[in-house]
């Protein structure tokens, strides 16, 4: 997907913010923040949304939603946060990138 953001984001053509990558994937500030910590996780593969995940993304999709507290707590979320994917047009998704969004405030 060479005209997809978040690719070029996960292949360091586009500068980020970055908070934590493994060979998975890559979690980073979003640039428009909602909240005090406002990150977004994406899997290094593309695929457009939630709604296009596979079976072959299962242990990828596990290995994130595994992640995500971690990387919450690393960023000061001790006492608790939000997750959101949004998915298509009307769910509010406006980067066709799966990503899931990483929100709060740090104690
Ligand atoms: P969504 O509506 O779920 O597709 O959210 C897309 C999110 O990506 C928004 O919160 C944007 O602020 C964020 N975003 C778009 N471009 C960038 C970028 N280059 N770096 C970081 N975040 C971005
Ligand atoms: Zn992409």
């Amino acid at each position: 997907m060479s005209d997809c953001i978040f690719c070029k984001i996960a292949a360091k053509e586009i500068p980020s913010s970055a908070v934590y990558e493994d060979e998975n994937m890559l979690c980073f500030k979003d640039i428009n923040p909602a909240a005090p910590v406002h990150l977004l996780l994406i899997p290094k593969v593309h695929f457009d949304s939630l709604a296009h995940a596979e079976a072959g993304h299962e242990t990828l999709l596990g290995k994130m939603m595994l992640k995500v507290p971690q990387i919450a707590r690393e960023a000061g979320l001790s006492n608790g946060f939000k997750t959101l994917i949004n998915t298509g047009k009307g769910g509010g998704q406006e980067v066709f990138h799966l990503h899931i969004h990483i929100m709060g405030t740090p104690a």
